[in-house]
């Protein structure tokens, strides 16, 4: 006898050497198959026979506090980082996106070179985002497992700048692998899909 799964390890949304050579094919198992599937499964676990079994990760995200909130909050960053990046990814935004990029940073270099700042200059575990705040996009950065839904913020887009994200392919190169992300991966179509639906 088992109980429903409160959350889930969704399937990546491309297969696990689509990255390469940008993110080798050994850094996605192992950042998806071993550290996703272990958020997945400490939720899982933390909720087990309490009243907060079977409550939506979307709720979670916004409402739970200590280990739950950080193992909730990883399994939904690692969705949307999976989901920020694509094989083909890279080039230029266009459209809506592109005209909020330029009335928020001048131009799309000026957002990539903020972008890029917060994501070399980060200290320590965390993430940085491209976030809509009003008619405003800003860049953000948050600690550990923190997300721009706690700070009135709605996510479009996220680097993940942990070590176990890049450590396996680039060492300590922490600005190597934002400069490929940005120049290879970035999947401009998922934050524009975000920023429509806001
Ligand atoms: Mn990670």
């Amino acid at each position: 006898m088992s109980n429903p799964a409160t959350v889930h390890l969704p399937p990546l949304p491309y297969p696990e050497d689509a990255l390469a050579p940008h993110i080798s094919s050994d850094t996605v198992a192992l950042h998806y198959g071993k550290h996703h599937a272990g958020y997945v499964s400490n939720v899982n676990r933390l909720v087990a026979g309490t009243p907060r079994e079977g409550t939506p990760l979307e709720d979670l995200i916004v409402t739970a506090t200590g280990g739950l909130f950080n193992n909730a909050a990883q399994v939904w960053n690692h969705t949307f980082y999976w989901r920020s990046m694509h094989p083909e990814g890279g080039g230029e935004p266009s459209g809506a996106l592109r005209a909020a990029i330029e009335g928020s940073f001048g131009s799309v270099d000026g957002f990539w070179k903020k972008f890029s700042d917060a994501a070399c200059g980060h200290f320590g575990s965390g993430w940085v985002w491209l976030t809509a705040v009003g008619d405003d996009l800003e860049v953000m950065a948050t600690a550990n497992a923190d997300l721009p839904q706690r700070h009135d913020r709605a996510p479009l887009l996220t680097i993940d700048v942990w070590e176990h994200a890049y450590y396996l392919d680039y060492r300590n190169a922490r600005p190597a692998y934002v400069e490929r992300w940005i120049e290879n991966l970035v999947n401009w179509e998922f934050a524009a899909a975000n920023l429509a639906a806001l």
